[in-house]
């Protein structure tokens, strides 16, 4: 299958690394660059985010995060997410005030709720991706087969069974 062209942009990467615990991140950022330009414009309101959130932790059955906006530091980080909560980057043009961006960071947060143990500091490894996936599917962000053909792509490893599929 072909993504549709659509859905991706050429990616511009300017440097490269790798984690130690989290080997998989580079990849995971890599493959998300050629997406998240063209979905992550539209900025949202701290209500619409927070319901999101409400939403998405009832269907997944974990507790809510807190959502604490930021608007200082580094202008790149557009989020981030701990065991007290998620942040975004309310700062100028509220770069994380964006439902791609609220859903990595809601990703990281279910995965650690229900996987924590067994991913322990892997933070952006298969469980990640395929819960990251899921959602982004759910909010017909990006269609699950593409995501699949595109993890493929690059090399990104996703759960292949049905062990956490989600049913309503
Ligand atoms: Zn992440």
């Amino acid at each position: 299958m072909k993504i549709p062209s659509t859905l991706v942009r050429t990616p511009k990467i300017k440097k490269t690394w790798k984690s130690n615990t989290d080997p998989q991140a580079q990849k995971v950022y890599l493959m998300e660059r050629t997406f998240i330009g063209n979905i992550v414009e539209t900025r949202h309101s701290h209500e619409y985010l927070s319901s999101v959130i409400v939403h998405i932790c009832r269907r997944w059955k974990v507790k809510r995060p807190k959502l604490i906006f930021f608007t200082k530091g580094n202008a790149h980080v557009y989020g981030y997410c701990t065991e007290k909560g998620i942040y975004l980057n309310a700062g100028k043009e509220r770069p994380g005030c964006s439902l791609p961006i609220l859903i990595h960071e809601i990703a990281h947060w279910i995965v650690d709720q229900l996987y924590g143990e067994e991913v322990g500091l892997e933070h952006h490894g298969a469980r990640f991706v395929t819960v990251y996936g899921k959602l982004m599917n759910d909010y017909k962000l990006f269609p699950a087969s593409c995501w699949k053909v595109l993890c493929d792509e690059y090399g990104v490893e996703y759960v292949h069974d049905n062990t956490d599929s989600i049913t309503e």
